[in-house]
């Protein structure tokens, strides 16, 4: 099974395709749209590649800025595939961010090629696919980057929420995609409060509507409306993670602020200042769950994808020594 994969700058070449990363080739797949998975779209789409992505991912993109022409635009679904030169390439769901999924390759001689793309939650919300070759990229791949308390975190971040929205409107800052997983939540539970968003989160919720996913009563930052609620001080304002350093709206209303980032391991809660808070709510699989999906995928060959990893090598090291699957970097 030599020469079947290659990894070229993280990104992942089969046959004639190259997935989350550039290479001169007929397709570039998009697993998502964090942008360590979008590196250099811009010249896969000037070299003439054909872009595919799930139909909301290359929606996401375009409300980000990427301009893919109709010629180059393959919105592919989970029950579809492409043919490529010696095998078929599909997606499989994943949960990360909506849009995600991993990408399966079976090639014709019966050998498959699985990667996983980010996600979490394996065997639960996240599939587990059986691989002969297995790509992975290890976001938290040292021992140590476990959260205890992954599985009740959303009720922590929910009913924090809740308690301080009874005092005044709540601030959420995340990255591109946890934003709309905080918001289903949110509604999946109950809470009423109506949302708002700056525009480029508001069309990505558009989008995300039309696609499928249920938020409700979501604003413009900019809409007459919103500013009526903003007065009342009854809502939930959600930006960009790097917008909680400097954030330059809404601050006359005194809001309490959170933070959410998976990179904190010993209490789900932080206090990082008066009225601001970092929760541990993360889009990635911890340590365990990454070894979880590559013991149940049960590969010949896994591979380490350097690029998108933390603790690559000694991700690679546990692997061979306590699943005894061959394992390489690259
Ligand atoms: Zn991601």
């Amino acid at each position: 099974m030599e020469g079947f994969v290659e990894v070229r700058s993280g990104g992942i070449v089969v046959d004639e395709a190259v997935i989350d990363g550039y290479h001169n080739l007929k397709f570039r797949v998009a697993t998502h749209i964090h942008s360590d998975h979008t590196v250099n779209m811009d010249r896969s789409i000037s070299y003439g590649s054909r872009i595919v992505g799930t139909n909301l991912t290359l929606k996401w993109l375009k409300c980000l800025g990427v301009q893919i022409p109709g010629s180059q635009y393959i919105p592919l679904g989970i029950d579809d595939s492409i043919r490529l030169s010696n095998g078929r390439l599909r997606f499989e769901s994943c949960l990360h961010i909506p849009g995600s999924v991993q990408v399966v390759y079976d090639r014709d001689d019966g050998v498959r090629v699985v990667y996983t793309g980010d996600f979490k939650k394996p065997s639960v919300k996240t599939p587990v696919i059986d691989s002969d070759i297995l790509i992975i990229d290890a976001v938290y791949g040292r021992p140590d980057y476990v959260r205890p308390f992954d599985d009740d975190v959303e009720h922590i971040l929910n009913s924090f929420i809740e308690k301080l929205l009874r005092n005044g409107p709540v601030h959420v800052y995340a990255y591109y995609g946890k934003i709309h997983e905080v918001m289903l939540m949110l509604r999946e539970n109950d809470v009423v409060a109506p949302f708002i968003l700056p525009p480029t989160h508001y069309m990505m919720t558009r989008y995300a509507e039309s696609s499928g996913l249920r938020i409700n009563d979501y604003l413009p930052l900019t809409s007459s409306e919103a500013g009526e609620i903003i007065r009342d001080k009854y809502y939930i304002y959600f930006n960009h993670y790097s917008n909680h350093f400097n954030e330059q709206y809404l601050n006359s209303n005194n809001p309490y602020r959170i933070v959410l980032s998976g990179w904190e391991f010993n209490k789900p809660i932080r206090k990082l200042s008066n009225r601001k808070w970092l929760i541990a709510f993360s889009d990635h699989s911890d340590f365990n769950g990454l070894l979880e999906y590559v013991k149940y995928s049960n590969p010949s060959k896994l591979i380490v994808n350097r690029r998108r990893s933390n603790g690559a090598y000694e991700f690679a090291k546990y692997v061979e020594e306590k699943l005894n699957v061959k394992a390489e970097v690259r």
